[in-house]
Order: C-alpha cells, then sequence, then structure tokens
C-alpha cells in the first residue's frame, strides 16, 4: 500500500527498517529467596553493560575525537563504582529485593542527589551520566533491548517517532539510507540536518512505528514523501530505477561546479550552502558552493558531551575559513533553544520554548557561553572572510548590545596580541518585527540573511515542528512575499546586500521571485546548489522582476502558485 507524509530530503532508499524507540523500563519489587544468584545476574548484568560502553566509546573516539569520547569513560566508571555496588548489594541483602528493584532505587537515590546541586552544572552532568548508566544495566539484567544508532552495521532505514537533532547528528551516513518520522515539518531541524547529511527523509508519517517491524523491507521516497512497507518486487525494481535516475541527474549537473550563477541578461548572484559542521565542506566544494551562507554552530556544541572549549571552536570555525580561500563565510551564533537542546545545559521549563529564551537572547543570559564563542570566531577571522552572523535579533537595542559584547572581546584579544583579521557582522532576518524597522538594524549591519523559517513559522503563528500546522508553512503566500521585497528593499537602500538562508531558497518555484525581487545571495543545502544555478541560467531577470512584482499583490499562496506554474508551461 501506498502512504504519504511530508518529503523531507530528496532521494530514493530501499533497506530495512530500525526501529528506533525510546524505551521506559519500569522495576518491580519483588522478594527473593536465592540473594547469592541475584548478585551474580547484576555482576553479568553490570559487564555486559560495560562492554557496550566500550564499543560506543571506541567508535565515538574515531568519529569525534578523544574529548567527546570521555565521557564514556567516566561511564565505565560509574557502572564499576564499589560505592554504588555494595549499596545495591546491602539493599538485596536486608530486605532481599531482587536485583533490578534495589539497583534502581539506590541509583535513582544518587540522581536525586546530584540533581538537587542545582547550581553545580557538573553535578548535573553526572546525574544525567547515572541515569543513562543506570538505564543500560537494568535493560541489560531485565533482558531489553535498548536500541543504538551506533549499533546500526548494515543498511537501514531509521523508522522513529522523532529524531532529536542529536540523535541525528549520530547517525552513521555509510549505513543509514534514509529516516522517516511521525512528527515535524520540513523545516523542523532533522528535516534540514537529513538535506545536509544528503540522507532522504521524511516526516509527519503518523503511526509509521506502529506499522512496521524491525527488519521490514521498506521504500522511502523523499523527493514525493512516498513510502511503502514491506513493496512487492516489481515495486521494489521500479523504485530502484528511479534511484539509478535520480543519480544520474546529480552526476549531470556537476558540470555546472565551476560555472557562475549568473542569467541569460548577465545578473549575476551567489548561492552558498548552508552547513551544521566542519565536515559537510567535502560536499559544499564538490556542488560548487560560492561560499557559506549559514554555518549552524550549535550542531557543533550537540556533538560534545559538554560545552566545547574556545580552542575546539577556534579550529573548527578556521578549518571552514581555510578550506573556503577567498569566498565568505557566515557562521552563526550559537541558536540553541526552541527544539534545539544540550544534555549538559540546564535550561528552563518553557511553555513555548520557540518564543522563549533562545539563540541571542540566551547568549546574552549566559554571557560566558557567548563569549567564548566570540573569542573563537574572532580568533578564525584572521583565516578567511568571516561574516559573523547573529540570529534571532527582534529589535535595535538587542543587536547593539551583541555587537558590545563582540568589540569587548575584540578589546580583549588585541590586548592579548591575537591577531585578528577583517570580518563583517549581520543578522539573520527572522522575527516579523524586523522587516518593519530594517533600515535601522541594516545601519550596524553589513548584511541580511532572511531565515524563511522562522520567519514563516512567526508569521503564520504556525509551529514549525507541528505537522497538523504544517499546512501553515507558506512561503508562496503574499504576505511573506511582501515582507522579502520590504527587507532587500531597505537592505539595498542602506547600501548592504540580503541573502536567504532558510530552506525557502532552496524552493525550486520560488527562485523566479526570489531572483525577481532582488535577492543577492541564496544559500542552501549543498546537494541543492547545481540544480538552483541550472535554473537560474536559464532564467531572465527582466522577466522574473516583472513576475515578482505581479505576485506581490496577489491574494493567498494558491494564486501564487498557479500563477507560476502558467509561466512553467508558457516556458
Ligand atoms: C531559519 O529560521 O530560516 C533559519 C535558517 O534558521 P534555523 O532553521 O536554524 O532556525
Ligand atoms: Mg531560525
Amino acid at each position: 500500500m501506498e502512504n504519504k507524509a511530508i518529503p523531507a530530503s530528496e532521494g530514493i532508499s530501499i533497506a530495512k527498517v530500525f526501529k528506533f524507540e525510546t524505551v521506559e523500563i519500569k522495576t518491580e519489587k519483588t522478594v527473593i529467596k536465592n540473594v547469592e544468584e541475584a548478585l551474580s545476574d547484576l555482576k553479568k548484568a553490570m559487564q555486559t553493560a560495560v562492554e557496550e560502553v566500550i564499543v560506543i566509546r571506541d567508535h565515538t573516539q574515531k568519529t569525534m575525537g578523544v574529548e567527546s569520547a570521555a565521557i564514556f569513560d567516566a561511564h565505565i566508571q560509574i557502572i564499576e563504582d564499589p560505592e554504588i555496588f555494595n549499596e545495591v548489594k546491602t539493599t538485596m541483602e536486608s530486605e532481599s529485593y531482587n536485583a533490578a528493584y534495589a539497583y534502581d532505587i539506590v541509583t535513582k537515590k544518587y540522581i536525586s542527589l546530584f540533581e538537587s546541586m542545582e547550581d553545580n552544572a557538573y553535578m548535573q552532568e553526572r546525574a544525567a551520566d547515572v541515569k543513562d548508566v543506570s538505564k543500560r544495566v537494568l535493560a541489560k539484567l531485565l533482558d531489553i533491548d535498548l536500541p543504538n544508532p551506533l549499533s546500526i552495521n548494515s543498511d537501514v532505514i531509521v523508522v522513529a517517532h522523532d529524531l532529536t537533532p542529536s540523535d541525528t547528528a549520530q547517525l552513521n551516513k555509510q549505513y543509514v539510507k534514509g529516516f522517516i518520522t511521525e512528527i515535524g515539518g520540513k523545516t523542523s531541524h532533522s528535516a534540514i540536518m537529513a538535506r545536509m547529511l544528503e540522507i532522504p527523509a521524511i516526516v509527519g508519517a503518523k503511526k509509521i512505528v506502529s506499522q512496521v517491524n524491525q527488519d521490514d523491507l521498506m521504500v522511502l521516497d523523499g523527493l514525493t514523501g512516498v513510502y511503502f512497507i514491506n513493496p512487492k518486487p516489481a515495486l521494489c525494481e521500479e523504485y530502484k530505477e528511479k534511484q539509478t535516475e535520480f543519480l544520474k541527474e546529480k552526476q549531470r549537473l556537476k558540470t555546472l561546479v565551476n560555472e557562475k550563477s549568473i542569467t541569460k541578461d548577465k545578473h549575476q548572484v551567489e548561492i552558498a550552502a548552508n552547513i551544521g559542521s566542519d565536515e559537510d565542506i567535502d560536499s559544499v566544494l564538490q556542488n560548487g558552493a560560492e561560499g557559506v551562507g549559514l554555518y549552524r554552530t550549535e550542531f557543533l556544541y550537540m556533538n560534545s558531551s559538554s560545552m566545547p572549549s574556545e580552542t575546539v571552536q577556534f579550529e573548527a570555525y578556521k578549518k571552514v575559513l581555510e578550506s573556503m580561500p577567498n569566498q565568505k563565510v557566515i557562521i552563526r551564533t550559537l541558536d540553541i533553544g526552541g527544539d534545539k537542546k544540550l544534555d549538559y545545559l540546564e535550561m528552563n521549563e518553557e511553555m513555548n520554548p520557540f518564543l522563549g529564551c533562545r539563540a541571542v537572547r540566551l547568549c546574552m543570559e549566559e554571557i560566558e557561553i557567548f563569549k567564548t564563542q566570540l573569542r573563537a570566531l574572532l580568533k578564525a577571522s584572521y583565516y578567511g572572510d568571516l561574516h559573523i552572523m547573529f540570529p534571532m535579533i527582534a529589535t535595535v537595542d538587542e543587536l547593539i548590545e551583541a555587537k558590545k559584547v563582540l568589540k569587548n572581546c575584540e578589546k580583549e584579544l588585541i590586548e592579548e596580541n591575537t591577531p585578528i583579521g577583517d570580518y563583517k557582522v549581520g543578522i539573520m532576518i527572522e522575527i516579523p518585527s524586523t522587516i518593519f524597522i530594517a533600515k535601522h538594524l541594516a545601519a550596524h549591519c553589513d548584511f541580511f540573511s532572511i531565515g524563511t523559517n522562522d520567519l514563516i513559522q512567526y508569521t503564520f503563528a504556525a509551529d514549525r515542528m507541528n505537522e497538523t500546522v504544517a499546512y501553515l508553512y507558506q512561503p508562496f503566500h503574499p504576505s511573506i512575499l511582501n515582507m522579502i521585497k520590504m527587507v532587500i528593499d531597505a537592505a539595498h537602500e542602506a547600501g548592504i546586500w540580503t541573502g536567504m538562508c532558510g530552506e525557502m531558497a532552496q524552493e525550486y518555484k520560488a527562485l523566479p521571485i526570489l531572483l525577481g525581487l532582488g535577492l543577492d545571495e541564496f544559500s542552501m543545502s549543498p546537494s541543492s546548489i547545481l540544480k538552483s544555478r541550472e535554473a537560474i541560467r536559464s532564467m531572465d531577470f527582466k522577466k522574473a522582476q516583472t513576475l515578482a512584482l505581479e505576485v506581490l499583490s496577489y491574494k493567498d499562496e494558491a494564486e501564487v502558485l498557479k500563477r507560476l506554474e502558467e509561466e512553467e508551461n508558457n516556458g
């Protein structure tokens, strides 16, 4: 049977299902007779848990380095901690409790003790570690399988209720051929990551987890959002052919890698890449990007088990800048909050996290975190054409305050005799308020980049993570198009350029309108660059301007889309 949900990342995969389910472990109190035997089971469970952690540690060390792997050494120490073991043993001997129950209550005691030390970030981290370890040992003791993305060692399609951005970051591209989740929309971060990793993906596939079994065969078409569970061989063949076609087309576009993004009547724009890690640079270069238009640095933080140091950050930023000589690299400061969390940073529970203490707001609260990043960026500025970008700016004051912190960091570094290169400062335009004060913001900026993912969410008051309101993600709506025009015009009047790094920049159908509105730079996942460049090279700028002006006065998205369709049919 054909099923359809939201296409999130292009490409076709045919592989077995790997169900990624979060498991809640509950223990029950029973009174046992043979404590010796129960203790020996516990020791065995602890030993197997240690062996499992060693595998994860070694893998992490290979893929993410020694620093990230260190957390797993701490996990081994907790499992082997004699104090915890003796306490469990005493509880079992004195109360005749079963091992799982005794282990659960003892570890819970430590967890709440550490958690109660609210001001101590180190202890908070230890609480998270004990929780993780306890779950692993209990799962072994109770014979429950925990999903482990690192254990994937053959081709699979990951099926999950949701994948957090850090779950997604852990997926091994060598084996994970696609993923499909129950929740999320086109602009949720796991969807964005899938596009960056070039993993075909579908989101918003309600109830998919209960519809499939582990190892079912699945066909996933990330171009249309169609998927099949245990399809007939003929259908698999059909999709294998589609897959070959898709890959051939990708190959054909490679001839455009060194070409300019220029229209037939010689209007030139730039097509840059969105990245989430310095490891994405290969794909950026292979796809002929004319710069990096958005480096989402939060993934550097999410892939780490503790706050990345100034040096770790400096090295990552420097690597990207050095890989793109003579091209601009826009590095966005930490945009955490909303759907992006850090295991090691305690954040207040918020009713509406997307409207809460997110991005630059959080950085101004956690000033030391902000300063560490800004210092790393300024140091890296020496190695390329760095553009620093602040996310989620809503007012001129916020921008001025953020720039003050930047200037203070610069002063500090100069006093320390650290070389600093030329750099530019800009902001994301992603909160509706900024559209109307764009000229005032432009006075303090070298560039703008429009973040349509958030701009659309805030304009339509529709959570970008909620598939039920996904119909309100309407990039072609005249309200959005008019906002884009206002920003571009205000920027040009102030003599600065405007790019777009939201997902709309890679909506193929939006290209003529954005071009016609005067957008200077389009930033997108590397895999979309060449197709967009080919389209722009076939366009006429004057014609695009007329079309863009015309649709601004339309009533709704449907009218705009209809007009675009007519345009396409008329060639
Ligand atoms: C956006 O909001 O459009 C954007 C590019 O930022 P993010 O998706 O990371 O919020
Ligand atoms: Mg945003």
